[in-house]
């Protein structure tokens, strides 16, 4: 049984030999198994992609793709996922942050148990500022009411998949993908493995709390529609409210007459409609923005390196036309 392992590498030149190392023990435990160890260079400045060659000329087990500039992770997990042949493949970072031990129990698990994907979340976030844990918890709370689909609170994206499950993954081809989403989207019997945090081996994290803001902003737009349903939402409050203050003003002028007074409340009134009128156009916008990728059809990724002859997919728009094809 071939089991592929996918690993994406953006500038991990200081402990992909580490990684390595590692993975060899495992697969070296695991003589029931073929591999094919499928690392993907994400645009990385360092010499990550000079270290995965010389892996790849000593062993006929690694194939490398590597990218013409850096398209981010989920476009690297997805070259990975496209290009493997495995009857199983298993998502891993690079930095061992997902232990390649556990791999071991996870084969066992799928092959056993016969479940179609088992993957892994940490019960603690020991290692990293307390300001992104709060941020991070407040995330999935907030994404887990808000979409139908179940995204999990420390899930990692280190997951050991059947062929059925990876193929139905790249069925997905959007262009904004969100992984955690799309994981649990396609649904599936998956079982979840718990573990302590590990820190990274070496190097340092590739995730600016800027960067995650704007991922967390993608999974929202990816899986939720409900913020366009709060702008309407809040257009019928300011209806209605501005309804009851036309009677009550007419009544009152009626009564009282109608002294000019009250031009401090009115500005503060036209500021704060106008100040939730932007932000419901906004919302619209991030939307539409989503709509204006995808119809873009761009490629998920450029190769322009790599030991697979036959790399997949050529174009984004061949998939979708093979997509139709199906
Ligand atoms: N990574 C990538 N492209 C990017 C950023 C990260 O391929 O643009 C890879 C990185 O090499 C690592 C994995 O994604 O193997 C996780 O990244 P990192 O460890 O920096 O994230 P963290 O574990 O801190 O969330
Ligand atoms: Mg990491």
């Amino acid at each position: 049984m071939l089991v592929s392992v996918v690993v994406p590498c953006y500038n991990e030149e200081a402990v992909i030999r580490l990684y390595y190392e590692e993975m060899n023990k495992v697969t070296e435990l695991l003589t029931d198994y073929d591999f094919e160890l499928i690392f993907v260079n994400d645009g990385s400045k360092d010499g990550t992609l000079g270290i995965l060659k010389e892996f790849a000329s000593k062993d006929n087990r690694v194939k490398f793709i590597s990218f013409s500039r850096n398209f981010g992770k989920e476009s690297a997990m997805y070259a990975g996922l496209k290009n493997s042949n495995g009857d199983y493949v298993v998502l891993m970072d690079a930095d061992l942050q997902d232990p390649p031990k556990t791999l071991i129990e996870m084969l066992r698990i799928a092959t056993e148990e016969g479940y179609d994907s088992v993957a892994t979340r940490r019960m603690t976030r020991k290692g990293e500022p307390p300001i992104r844990s709060f941020f991070a918890r407040q995330f999935y709370k907030i994404m887990n009411k808000i979409s139908k689909t179940d995204i999990v609170d420390g899930a990692r994206d280190y997951r050991l998949m059947s062929r059925n499950f990876v193929d139905s993954l790249l069925r997905m081809s959007e262009y904004s993908r969100f992984s955690k989403g799309l994981f649990g989207w396609v649904g599936f019997k998956t079982k979840w493995i718990d573990y302590e945090n590990v820190e990274r081996a070496a190097g340092e994290t590739k995730w600016s709390f800027w960067k995650l803001l704007l991922y967390s902003i993608e999974g929202i737009v990816a899986f939720s529609t409900l913020p366009l349903s709060i702008s309407v939402f809040f257009g019928i409050i300011f209806a209605f409210l501005s309804f009851i203050g036309l009677v009550f003003v007419v009544i009152r002028a009626a009564i009282f007459g109608d002294p000019v007074a009250g031009w401090p409340s009115m500005i503060s009134i036209i500021l704060l409609i106008g100040g939730v009128q932007l932000i419901c156009i906004g919302i619209l916008g991030i939307y539409l923005s989503k709509v204006y990728l995808e119809v873009k059809k761009r490629p998920i990724f450029i190769c322009s390196d790599s030991n697979i002859k036959d790399i997949k997919p050529v174009s984004y728009t061949h998939l979708r036309a093979h997509e139709t094809v199906l």
